[in-house]
C-alpha cells in the first residue's frame, strides 16, 4: 500500500510502501497477499514473547472487562501495583519505585526530569548537564534526542538542543582510540569521567548509557570491566547513573536486565519495548530508594506525567508478560538460543567473509556488520537497507543499524520465544537474501 495517497497513514519514510499485516502467531507475520515473514528482529526489539501469545490475550481480556482506563492523579489499580512490585524485585540494587510510562521515550524524559529535581532538592541546582555518548540512541522525544549521539536523528533539530556533553563510546570493533579489545586501558570509560571533570563535577546531573548498545550502534556489548568503572565514576564524582535499558531489558541479552551481568546498580532504570512485548505501549523509569526519597521529602511535586501513563490494561499486560518470562525462563532461554543462533550465523557467514567486518552481540541481541566498498568504490557492498529489502523479498523481517549515513549494519534479534524450526527458517532465508545482495552486484564476466 503507498502512504502517497491522499488520507493514508504517514510514516517515517513518505515515500515507502509497506506490506499490510493482517495478523500474526509466535515469530511469523502474515500479509494481506497471503505471504508470511519471520520476524527476524521483533518488530523493533520489541516482540520479546512473539504474536499471539495466548496468555497475554487473556489478560488484556480479563482487565479490559475490569476497567481499563484510570487517570494517576485520581486512582491506582492492582496490575500497576502488582506490576511495580514485580518489577522492583527483579530489577538490581535498591530500584525499589515504578514510575510507568507510553514509551522508552517518554521514560527517558522522566529520567532526564527526576536526575535534576534530585539534585535541586538536594541543595545543587547547578548540576543541570546530562552527559550520554556518541553512537547512542534514547529516544525521539527533544530531550531523548538530545542524549542520542546519532547525527541523523538531531540534524534537523540540532540548534534548539541543550548543548549536553558526550563521551566516547565503547565499541570495541571500531575503538575510537584505536585499541585493541582486551588489552586496552578502558580509554572510554576514562573519557566519561574527562567529560565529567571537563564540565565540573558540580555541574553534572546525571551519565545515561546503554548497557549494550542497540539500535543505533548496532548490537555492541561493552567491553569487560567498563559498566563497573562507569558506576565508580560516577560515585567518585557524585553524578547519578542511568541505564538505559529499554532494548537490553526483559532478557533480551540473556540477562533480566542487562546491568545484572556487569553487577552494577544503577539510580535510575529505563524500560520499554520488551516491557510490554508488543502487546501496547508502555515504557518505565525504575527510580533507586534514595532517589524517590529525596523528591518525596522535597519541596516539589514531580510533575511529568501522561494521560494514558499507568492505565490498568497496561498494566495487565506488563505483568502478563513479566509472569510469561519467568514461568518460561526466557532470558535463560536468549542466552542458550542467542549463543546458537550466533554460532550458526557465523559458520553462514564465513563463506561469504569478504564482506563482514563483524558479527557482536548479547543473547538474542545480534549484530552483522558489513565492510565500506574499497576507496576507490571497487569490492562488493552490502548496505543494511539493502540487505533488508532483499530479506523482506524473501520473507524475513531484519533491522537496519548504525548511526552513519549509511548503515552497514543489520540486527538479527527474533522474539525470544522462538522456535528451533524458525531459527533454521531465519538462516535459510538470511542466507538467501545475503546471496540475492551480493548476486545483485557481482558484474558476470
Ligand atoms: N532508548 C533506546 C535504547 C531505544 O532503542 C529506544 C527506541 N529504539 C528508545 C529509548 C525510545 O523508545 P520508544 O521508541 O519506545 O520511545
Amino acid at each position: 500500500m503507498s502512504v502517497v495517497e491522499r488520507g493514508a497513514v504517514l510514516y517515517p519514510d513518505l515515500n515507502a510502501s509497506y506490506p499490510v499485516a493482517v495478523s500474526a502467531s509466535d515469530s511469523t507475520i502474515r500479509d494481506d497477499q497471503g505471504r508470511d515473514y519471520l520476524d527476524g528482529c521483533s518488530g523493533a526489539l520489541v516482540v520479546n514473547l512473539g504474536h499471539g501469545r495466548r496468555e497475554v490475550l487473556d489478560a488484556m481480556h480479563r482487565q479490559s472487562e475490569a476497567i481499563t482506563f484510570t487517570y494517576r492523579t485520581q486512582f491506582t489499580s492492582a496490575p500497576a501495583e502488582r506490576l511495580a512490585r514485580r518489577l522492583t524485585d527483579l530489577a538490581p540494587g535498591s530500584l525499589d519505585h515504578a514510575f510507568f510510562t507510553n514509551s522508552g521515550s517518554e521514560a527517558i524524559e522522566a529520567a532526564i526530569r527526576m536526575a535534576l529535581q534530585y539534585w535541586q532538592e538536594r541543595g545543587r541546582p547547578g548540576k543541570q548537564l546530562m552527559i550520554s555518548r556518541d553512537g547512542s540512541y534514547h529516544g525521539a522525544t527533544l530531550g531523548a534526542v538530545a542524549l542520542s549521539g546519532h547525527p541523523a536523528r538531531r540534524r534537523t533539530v540540532e540548534a534548539v538542543l541543550p548543548a549536553w556533553p558526550r563521551a566516547a563510546a565503547a565499541s570495541c570493533h571500531a575503538c575510537p582510540f584505536g585499541q585493541q579489545r582486551h588489552s586496552c586501558a578502558l580509554q572510554c570509560a576514562a573519557s566519561i569521567e574527562q567529560e565529567i571533570v571537563k564540565a565540573g563535577a558540580d555541574r553534572v546531573a546525571a551519565v545515561v548509557i546503554e548497557p549494550v548498545v542497540g539500535a543505533s550502534g548496532g548490537a555492541v556489548p561493552a567491553p569487560t570491566g567498563y559498566l563497573r568503572a562507569v558506576a565508580e565514576i560516577c560515585r567518585t564524582h557524585d553524578v547519578l547513573l542511568v541505564a538505559d535499558e529499554t532494548i537490553t531489558g526483559l532478557g533480551r541479552t540473556g540477562h533480566w536486565f542487562a546491568c545484572d551481568e556487569a553487577g552494577i546498580e544503577p539510580d535510575l532504570m529505563v524500560l520499554g519495548k520488551g516491557l510490554s512485548a508488543g502487546y501496547v505501549p508502555l515504557g518505565a523509569l525504575l527510580v533507586s530508594e534514595e532517589v524517590h526519597r529525596c523528591l518525596r521529602d522535597g519541596s516539589a511535586r514531580f510533575t511529568l506525567g501522561h494521560t494514558y501513563a499507568a492505565n490498568p490494561l497496561a498494566m495487565a499486560v506488563g505483568e502478563a508478560v513479566v509472569d510469561y518470562t519467568v514461568r518460561h525462563q526466557l532470558p535463560e532461554r536468549a542466552a542458550r538460543i542467542g549463543a546458537q543462533l550466533t554460532r550458526r550465523l557465523r559458520t553462514l557467514l564465513a563463506a561469504h567473509a569478504h564482506v563482514v567486518r563483524d558479527l557482536r552481540g548479547a543473547g538474542l541481541l545480534i549484530g552483522i556488520e558489513f565492510v565500506a566498498p574499497d576507496t576507490d568504490g571497487g569490492g562488493v557492498e552490502v548496505r543494511a537497507d539493502q540487505l533488508v529489502a532483499a530479506a523482506l523479498r524473501r520473507g524475513l523481517v531484519l533491522y537496519p543499524a548504525g548511526t552513519g549515513t549509511v548503515q552497514r549494519t543489520v540486527l538479527v534479534a527474533p522474539p525470544l520465544t522462538i522456535s528451533e524450526t524458525d531459527v533454521e527458517v531465519l538462516l535459510h532465508r538470511f542466507a538467501l537474501a545475503l546471496e540475492d545482495v551480493i548476486a545483485s552486484q557481482t558484474v558476470p564476466s
